[in-house]
């Protein structure tokens, strides 16, 4: 084990067993320091009080006083110190009615999720493993503690954490916790929108998010995300493609990392994807973007006379789609609106033609253009390989005339017009909307001929819409 618990940790579990108390770091933090990774919060379970925890410390916040739950500060910096808890009974799927406290650690234990999620550790005890968490952590195996069937009755979400820590750590389900998921997993209707989000964003994350695919077997998508049920089944009879809908798209989640992450050796120096940066949320944006890209090419699917598919289409309606989703999972708007964005777009042919360039760059704007090449190459990566020679070298060229079109800084908005609203005003004596929609124009013919974007050509050019 090569992670230490750090000196504020180490101070509060000292402070607490000072005055008598038993103290340890628990959970998530336990299981993460003996896979030899730091871990993200360091949670402290007590036999103290929170009332008892609060007078111990300077600084506390009251987190969660009815659940147990005290944060204590020190120099700026939160750890969340819970008492030994039981839940009560679980009427709704998901929430104790009542939480009590209690003086057995076991009994906290008890109450967690998975087996490698509930162990606790402190200095003098060492670790504290009653149902043997570290064999199963070893194993790569994620395990209910007590009744599968009972842990995921009280708490459905608790089906979707299993994948996901699958996902995080190429882990399997074992054969019982996952039996009882496919028994239990209607339940997940109870769960909200938000809490379900969270877990597909970590699993999105995810260096595995192929185990999304064992959330389609065990019935839990069909529940929360049915569109991904549906993709799964769709075969795509077509040269350019080698599997259906659903592999491909896990297929093109599971490049994105690898083209960031090497975005410095897979491109050319003068590329304008050249050592592209994205930071997480970026990322999970991406990620979204790739999940739903094809979602609506089971809608869309059609047969030609020589059995080939197609799916005209699916890019519109699947932005659609994909707006009615990420809405319904409580998306912010910022991931909405620019995953719809990429997803309108991530078929669109440039032709490497300069009018079609410059007309992708002015929808898609300067910044999402490096983002939409990143959501093209991903989705080539999952096509067949035979084609992606081809189809790589065409992006390459489509993004060498992209960075001229960046340089030269041609006019790609109505902003940048060299004639202003007023300015059509004074010449058309018309106002409101119609000088909106005039700009509109202006700026489509500016695309196609940038050297008209001066003030005498464009005022020749709103005589010619207003018919004057
Ligand atoms: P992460 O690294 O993502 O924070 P974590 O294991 O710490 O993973 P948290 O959601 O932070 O997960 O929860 C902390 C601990 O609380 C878990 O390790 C587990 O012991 C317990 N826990 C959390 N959610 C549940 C739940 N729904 N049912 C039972 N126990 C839970
Ligand atoms: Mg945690």
């Amino acid at each position: 084990m090569d992670i230490k618990v750090p000196d504020k940790v180490k101070f509060i579990l000292k402070t607490l067993n000072e005055e008598g108390y038993e103290a340890f770091i628990v959970g998530g933090c336990v299981r993460d320091m003996y896979r030899n990774t730091l871990p993200k919060d360091w949670d402290i379970t007590t036999s103290a009080k929170p009332l008892e925890v609060k007078k111990l410390f300077k600084k506390t916040l009251d987190t969660g006083l009815q659940h147990g739950t005290v944060t204590v500060m020190l120099d700026g910096e939160g750890f969340e110190v819970t008492t030994y808890r039981l839940d009560g009974d679980y009427s709704d799927h998901r929430h104790p009615e009542e939480v009590t406290f209690t003086s057995d650690l076991v009994e906290d234990l008890k109450r967690r999720d998975f087996t490698i999620n509930a162990m606790a550790y402190n200095e003098t005890t060492g670790v504290v493993d009653c149902f043997n968490g570290l064999e199963d952590l070893k194993n790569g195996i994620i395990r209910c503690v007590g009744n599968p069937e009972d842990r995921f009755e009280e708490d459905a979400l608790r089906m979707l954490r299993a994948i996901r820590f699958a996902s995080q750590f190429d882990f399997v389900i074992e054969e019982n916790t996952y039996k009882a998921i496919k028994r239990k997993a209607p339940n997940l209707q109870y769960i909200s929108a938000e809490r379900i989000k969270v877990e597909f964003d970590k699993i999105l994350l995810s260096k595995h998010p192929k185990k999304l695919i064992d959330a389609y077997e065990s019935g839990i998508t069909k529940v929360v995300l049915p569109e991904f049920d549906e993709m799964m089944i769709t075969r795509q009879e077509n040269p350019n493609h080698i599997y259906n809908v659903g592999p491909h798209t896990i297929c093109a989640i599971e490049s994105l990392d690898y083209v960031l992450d090497n975005s410095d050796k897979i491109f050319d120096k003068d590329d304008i994807l050249y050592n592209i940066k994205a930071n997480e949320k970026d990322r999970l944006i991406l990620k979204w973007t790739l999940l739903l890209h094809d979602v609506a090419k089971p809608l869309c699917k059609t047969m030609d006379d020589n059995n080939i598919a197609h799916f005209k289409m699916h890019d519109v309606v699947g932005c659609k789609k994909a707006d009615e989703i990420l809405q319904r999972l409580k998306s912010d708007n910022y991931t909405r609106n620019l995953a719809i964005l990429l997803i309108k777009y991530h078929d669109y042919r440039f032709t490497n033609k300069m009018i079609p360039l410059r007309r992708a760059l002015s929808k898609i704007g300067t910044d999402n253009i490096k983002y939409l090449f990143i959501i093209k190459i991903c989705d080539v990566m999952a096509q067949n390989p035979d084609t992606h020679k081809e189809k790589f070298e065409d992006l390459r060229v489509s993004r060498e005339k992209m960075k001229i079109i960046i340089d030269k800084a041609d006019c790609l908005t109505v902003k940048s017009l060299n004639i202003k609203g007023n300015d059509i005003m004074n010449i058309s004596g018309k106002n409101g909307r119609e000088i909106g929609e005039c700009l509109k124009f202006l700026l489509e013919k500016v695309i196609d001929n940038p050297e008209d974007n001066n003030y005498d050509k464009l005022e020749e050019l709103t005589r010619e819409y207003f018919k004057l």
